[in-house]
């Protein structure tokens, strides 16, 4: 006998039972608790769900006893009986995941009627038009989600019927048409499903059961949970509540309410309001709804008592709620509280208010804070200066705005994102089957809906851009009409999600600053955090932003960047053709002012705060264009020379082109024999400098090492920079750092060629600048014998992009396109080691070498300066591994900021001093 409790009546579960009860489930139990007006009722727990599968879709024994037990209670409750011809009770059954999966399951209401207890219905409410429109509700319902049968069936019947008594609007419909769709409706399940709908209540009870546990694995909320990351064996819960009926007239509604403003974060509440509606009226979007404030005007007492009841939920739980109630007879129900959804800029505007207000403590708001949130903050949005050709306007559903070509399905919107494109998916309104197309488009538009229907609550939740109900567009297939405009497929349009615009063609987009709440929360983790947050970034733009972002440095400046630029890279490449020490030097004293300049630009705009500057790094051949290119042109060349310019099909022009001849100062007199001699030069050159592994090979220290006069050009260039900057009274902190060190000597012969070349030159200037020079730490052996290396080094900055290509044995250009996302998807690996570090591998070689390191020398500086510098859970890694810093891209810096914070809040010192 299983003796397994399944069945939790609301009055016996709490707000900490969610992982047993899904999040409705405990969120019920917990307002019956605190007295708010809740229809009663009662779970049927996860556990059932699990049971259900895990018996081979059975419902686990004992379960239809306790709810047998259960619905009596609630009979006693309501003073009614399922399946009672005179007064009977009705429910609603509905999905609760552990995690809001919103819309992905499936929900039936008014169940327990059927023919005999319809009447029962329609006499104890004096209504009978009400009764039966709720019974071919609920046919229709049960039609489609316990036997599946599709929606539009019904809806044809229903359109059908309207046409045959001439009803324009279903508020026309009286009983007779009713009546009449419910005897097609019967109809239309025996022909489907091959079976009546069932008379028997207890029968329909346990199938709409079943029906909820099985939406489980429908196609997309299996879909929503790969996007949002939730366990496919979480399973659902299934909430049995006594029906109150929003549909019984004029004063009678739905809705749906936010305490404070979930687009904006603004204190005031928001929402929506359909009268004379039933619940799921309202998330369809099928009538567009009233704004909230009607709610006041029609029904003064039930709005202050919604508002009071609104405060009264946001202090209990301490956040921002998103309440859907019903109004029977000016009577108010709670039907269902949870915290809302935001946008990213609420979220941080409402975490701010909250510890203004006394809710929060500022510890607190400041864990609320999501990685994903602050992402899109830092998004783009319109300039403000940009011409704007406004198509039309709608909801501000989803803010941010984009731009991309329209599309008008979600099978479109998906095969076009995979070809590269960036299209706006056009709908006139979405439903759950659209969500790859709304997952695969940079923003959604839709014609119908209010700010809580489908695709603004999904486009929020993805923090993708949304306009909603944008009633003026006409849709219409593959285009659409706005005014005497069409959009057809594939043509350009942006939307506007913080304004409500619909704006024709492609617009400029300005980039996204700090907002004052932001700067606040920023503030407060600044006074948390113990790791510092540096930059990665080698121009003095990127410099500044990060700045302005809380960057306390730089971190990485990859010089190799500053190699690219149109006017360097002809002399790079002239310095790594020479054939000779002269050749070389002769290229070197070109390039060093360039470098000086740049280096300049850095410290200037870094001025008192440290700048680490990497020696070049790359394999040279980098900088030279491909074998095969270069092939190419040389048999053009060959064909032009045997049968002249216009039989060889290369022209004079083409051929000036060349970079070759760019690279020596050529001008048009150049002879294609010439040229030819140069270009093979040049494959000589890329031949020699190829190897079979450019990763593993002769790049980083090896390449100083070997051609010492790069490095010494470089450690030249820094000097040189510094003094003059000091001059300027800009307060310079460099730092030189030597890359894929792997043995203490590589170290000690590099550290001595720039203290060489810092003698040089700072004697001259006898200014006695203080500089440091570490080492990168990315070859395993550097951090398997660390307690050497940092004897010559002031410190150590993992670079934890090559540290785990090497540990793992994976090339980092190859694995990604190749077996990683295999791996991550077949869970071989929990997760992309390139974005979160891998703390059972790469990181016990960091945390290995950070202790040997400060062994060897205890104030030994140690950070990270790979990707993973920007990623939350690494940044959790670092904490705790005792590191000083991190350094990231500019914009993810405020990022890094917070989550140095949490990381703090969350592990404490005592984690990080182990
Ligand atoms: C690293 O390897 O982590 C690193 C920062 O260097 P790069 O990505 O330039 O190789
Ligand atoms: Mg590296």
């Amino acid at each position: 006998m299983n003796s397994t409790k399944w069945v939790y009546r609301f009055q016996d579960g709490s707000a900490g039972m969610r992982e047993l009860l899904g999040g409705k489930g405990a969120n019920l139990a917990e307002m019956t608790k605190v007295g708010l007006p809740v229809p009663p009722g009662f779970t049927v727990t996860t556990e059932a769900c699990r049971a259900f599968y895990a018996g081979g879709r059975v419902l686990p024994e004992g379960l239809l006893d306790q709810v047998a037990a259960a619905m009596q209670a609630l009979e006693a409750e309501k003073d009614q009986k399922f399946g009672d011809p005179k007064q009977p009770l009705l429910v609603s059954v509905r999905s609760g995941s552990v995690t809001s999966m919103p819309g992905m399951m499936d929900t039936i209401l008014n169940l327990g009627l059927n023919d005999e207890t319809v009447q029962g219905l329609a006499e104890a409410t004096n209504n009978p038009r009400f009764a039966y429109d709720c019974y071919r509700r609920l046919i229709q319902m049960y039609g489609n989600v316990v036997l599946g049968i599709e929606s539009f069936l019904f809806e044809r019947e229903l359109h059908r019927m309207k046409e045959a008594f001439r009803f324009a609007e279903e508020r026309d419909v009286t009983v007779e048409g009713w009546k009449s769709l419910i005897e097609q409706y019967k109809k239309l399940i025996v022909s489907h499903a091959r079976v009546p709908f069932p008379q028997n209540v207890y029968e329909q009870l346990e199938k709409a059961i079943e029906a909820v546990f099985r939406s489980w694995n429908n196609q997309r909320a299996i879909f929503y949970r790969k996007v949002h990351q939730i366990p496919d064996d979480q399973g659902t819960a299934v909430n049995i509540q006594a029906m109150v009926f929003g549909n019984m007239g004029d004063d009678c509604g739905t809705g749906v309410l936010f305490t404070r403003n979930p687009s904006t974060g603004e204190k005031a509440l928001f929402g929506e309001f359909l009268s004379n509606a039933q619940g799921e009226d309202i998330v369809a979007g099928i009538r567009t709804p009233l704004p909230i404030e009607r709610l006041d005007r029609e029904l003064p007492d039930v709005f202050a008592q919604l508002a009071r009841t609104a405060e009264q939920l946001e202090r209990h739980y301490k956040d921002m709620q998103d309440i859907e109630f019903t109004v029977e007879k000016q009577k108010l129900f709670i039907l269902q509280t949870r915290n809302g959804k935001r946008t990213a800029q609420a979220a941080v505007k409402i975490a701010v208010q909250l510890v203004q207000e006394g809710i929060l403590t500022k510890e607190e708001a400041l864990q609320r804070i999501e990685m994903s949130h602050l992402d899109q903050l830092l998004h783009r949005a319109i300039d403000t200066s940009a011409e704007l050709d406004v198509l039309a306007s709608g909801l501000p559903a989803s803010p941010g705005a984009v731009t991309g070509q329209a599309v008008f399905d979600a099978d479109t919107a998906e095969q076009w994102a995979k070809a590269g494109k960036r299209v706006i998916l056009v709908r006139s309104e979405t439903t759950p089957e659209d969500i790859h197309g709304v997952l695969a488009a940079e923003g959604v538009l839709t014609s119908r809906g209010g700010m809580t229907s489908h695709a603004a609550v999904v486009a929020r939740g993805m923090g993708k851009p949304c306009v909603c109900g944008c009633e003026t567009l006409r849709i219409d297939g593959s285009s659409f009409t706005a005014g005497e405009r069409t959009v057809r497929e594939g043509d350009w349009i942006s939307i506007d999600g913080a304004t409500g615009r619909v704006i024709n063609g492609v617009i400029a987009l300005k980039e996204a600053e700090i907002s004052p709440e932001l700067a606040q929360l920023l503030a407060w983790a600044d006074e948390v955090r113990k790791l510092r947050v540096l930059t990665n970034a080698d121009n003095p733009e990127d410099a500044r932003k990060a700045r302005e972002f809380g960057a306390e440095g730089i971190g990485l400046c990859r010089t190799e960047h500053m190699f690219f630029g149109s006017d360097r890279l002809p002399v790079v490449q002239s310095m790594i053709l020479a054939e000779t020490a002269e050749e070389r030097a002769e290229a070197l004293a070109k390039l060093l002012p360039m470098q000086q300049e740049d280096f300049e630009g850095l410290f200037r705009a870094m001025d008192g705060l440290p700048v680490t500057i990497r020696l070049l790094d790359p394999p040279l051949h980098e900088f030279l264009p491909n074998l095969e290119e270069l092939l190419q042109r040389s048999i053009r060349l060959s064909l032009l020379e045997k049968w002249g310019a216009a039989d060889g099909g290369v022209s004079r022009s083409t051929l000036e082109a060349l970079p070759v001849a760019a690279a020596q100062g050529e001008d048009s007199a150049v002879t294609v024999a010439a040229e030819k001699a140069k270009l093979e030069q040049w494959i000589r050159k890329v031949r020699s400098l190829q190897e079979a592994n450019p990763m593993l090979g002769q790049r980083g220290c090896r390449l100083g090492i070997v051609f010492p006069e790069i490095y010494e050009m470089q450690a030249e260039a820094i000097f040189r920079a510094a003094v003059k900057c000091l001059a300027e009274g800009v307060r310079v902190v460099p730092e030189v750092m030597i890359p894929l060190v792997g043995h203490v000597n590589e170290l000690i012969a590099m550290r001595k060629l720039i203290d060489r070349v810092a003698g040089r030159i700072l004697g001259e200037a006898e200014s006695g600048l203080a500089y440091r020079v570490g080492t990168m730490i990315e070859v395993p052996r550097a951090a398997l014998t660390a307690s050497q290396i940092a004897l010559h080094a002031d410190f150590f900055s993992f670079g934890t992009n090559d540290l785990t290509q090497m540990t793992f044995g994976y090339s980092r250009d190859d694995a990604e396109g190749k077996f990683l996302t295999h791996y991550v998807e077949h869970k071989l690996l929990p997760h992309n080691p390139f974005q979160t570090i891998d703390a059972e591998g790469v990181g016990q070689l960091i945390v290995w070498a950070t202790e040997q390191g400060r062994a060897a020398k205890p104030d030994l500086k140690a950070g990270v300066c790979g990707e993973h510098g920007g990623d939350k859970q690494s940044i959790f890694f670092c904490h705790k591994a005792g590191l000083d810093y991190v350094s990231c891209s500019p914009y993810r810096v405020p990022l890094a900021r917070i989550a140095a914070a949490q990381a703090q809040l969350v592990l404490g010192d005592k984690e990080r001093d182990k």
